[in-house]
Formats: C-alpha cells, structure tokens, sequence
C-alpha cells in the first residue's frame, strides 16, 4: 500500500496523467509485463489487490486477468526516486502474457528466477511417471533416500572444495542444490521459505 503522502506525491502530468507501471514477480523477481496506470486504475489496484492497468487500447480499466482468471496479486508497491514510475511486486495466479508464458519478455531470465522455475518443474515432476524421469523416482524411493543423496551430495561438494577443483565444485554444488530442492518438495517446503529465513537473521543481525 502507497501512503496518503506518497499517492498525493505522484507526478501524474510528467506523462499525460497515466504512469507506466513494471510487475515483477513476487518471489522470483522475474519480470512479468509492463502497463500504464491512471489514478483510478491505481485506485482499484490498491483496493481490490488485483493489478489494475489503464488499457489505452480499451480505453478503460482492465484488471488484468478479467476473462483468463491469471489476476496478478499485489504484494508490494515502489514508486521510483522521482515519482513517475511504479513498481509492483505481484504472484501471478497463471500466465502473465496472454500467449501462455509466464512473462511478457520470455525467454528474459536470471539465473535467480531460473531456481525458481527449476523448483515449479521439480514440482511437477511429482505426478509424472517413474519409468520417464529420474526425479520422480527419487519421490517414488523414500524421504530416507532423497535426504541420504542430499548428504552424499554435500560430501562431494566438500571434497571438491578441499582438492580446489572448481569445475568439480560448481558440478557437485549443482547436485547439491537439485537434491535439496526434491528434499524440501518432498517435505512441503518452498526454496523461498530457506531465502526468507536467511534475509531474516540478516536483518536481526544487522546493527
Ligand atoms: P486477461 O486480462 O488475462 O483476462 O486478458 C484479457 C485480454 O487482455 C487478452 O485477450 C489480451 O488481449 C489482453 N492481454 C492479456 N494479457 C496481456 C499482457 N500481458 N499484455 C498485453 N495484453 C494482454
Ligand atoms: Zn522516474
Ligand atoms: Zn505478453
Ligand atoms: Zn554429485
């Protein structure tokens, strides 16, 4: 939510009364679409929690996910150093691009919003069938084998670390990380909840 003060503060003339507006994901930070705010778009934006541009192509609201059902949850608001500009950290409840990708800019993604989307494909990987993906059978073993992999796993990391064999390293980090991620699907965790308690001690411990 944008304060009375910040909302007050917005320079709606600098661009014909409507704001260009950029979402990024919430989690991930990928970058989903951009649009064009006007005061009333913000308005309902803001009170429902649905991204809400002004589609100058409609020329009215347009709630984005009015007909596909792929609204845009607000999380967070930003207006940028001058007040021209917002940003939006939003969960996509689908699709963002009408063309059936998550963003409209695909394939642009950083390596951080590529864990992320490795972790909804390992998800997946949950209800496919054994005999097709190594994944799934790693679900289909045991917990006890999943988190034995994860320790194996971490021991060759380490290894690699002490011969000082890089490539090795990044290598055996990779498996690493990949068996984690089944470890943590196959408890109920999401890789973010391990990043937000990381961002949580750092915030305690910071002075
Ligand atoms: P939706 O808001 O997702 O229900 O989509 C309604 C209509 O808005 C679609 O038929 C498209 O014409 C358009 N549309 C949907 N998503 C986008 C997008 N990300 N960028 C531009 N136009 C879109
Ligand atoms: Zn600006
Ligand atoms: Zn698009
Ligand atoms: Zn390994």
């Amino acid at each position: 939510m944008l304060t009375e003060k910040q909302f007050q503060d917005i320079n709606w003339q600098k661009n014909g009364n409507i704001m260009p507006v950029i979402i990024q994901h919430s989690i991930s930070g990928e970058v989903l679409m951009m649009g064009y705010m006007n005061a009333n778009a913000l308005k309902a934006t803001e009170q429902t929690g649905k991204v809400t541009f002004y589609s100058r192509s409609k020329q009215r609201l347009w709630t984005k996910g009015e007909s596909s059902g792929n609204y845009l949850q607000v999380m967070s608001l930003y207006l940028d150093c001058d007040n021209d500009t917002l940003l939006i950290l939003a969960y996509p409840l689908g699709p963002t691009c009408h063309n059936g990708m998550s963003s409209c800019f695909h394939p642009a993604i950083s390596n951080f919003s590529f864990l992320y989307s490795l972790e909804k494909l390992l998800c997946q990987r949950k209800n496919l069938d054994p005999t097709n993906s190594y994944t799934a059978r790693l679900y289909n073993s045991s917990t006890k084998r999943i988190a034995q992999k994860v320790g194996e796993e971490a021991i060759e990391t380490a290894i690699a670390g002490i011969v000082q064999n890089q490539s090795e390293l990044i290598n055996e980090a990779a498996d690493l990380v990949y068996h984690l991620l089944i470890l943590l699907l196959d408890q109920q965790v999401d890789f973010s909840q391990v990043i937000a308690k990381l961002r949580e001690r750092h915030l305690s411990d910071s002075p």
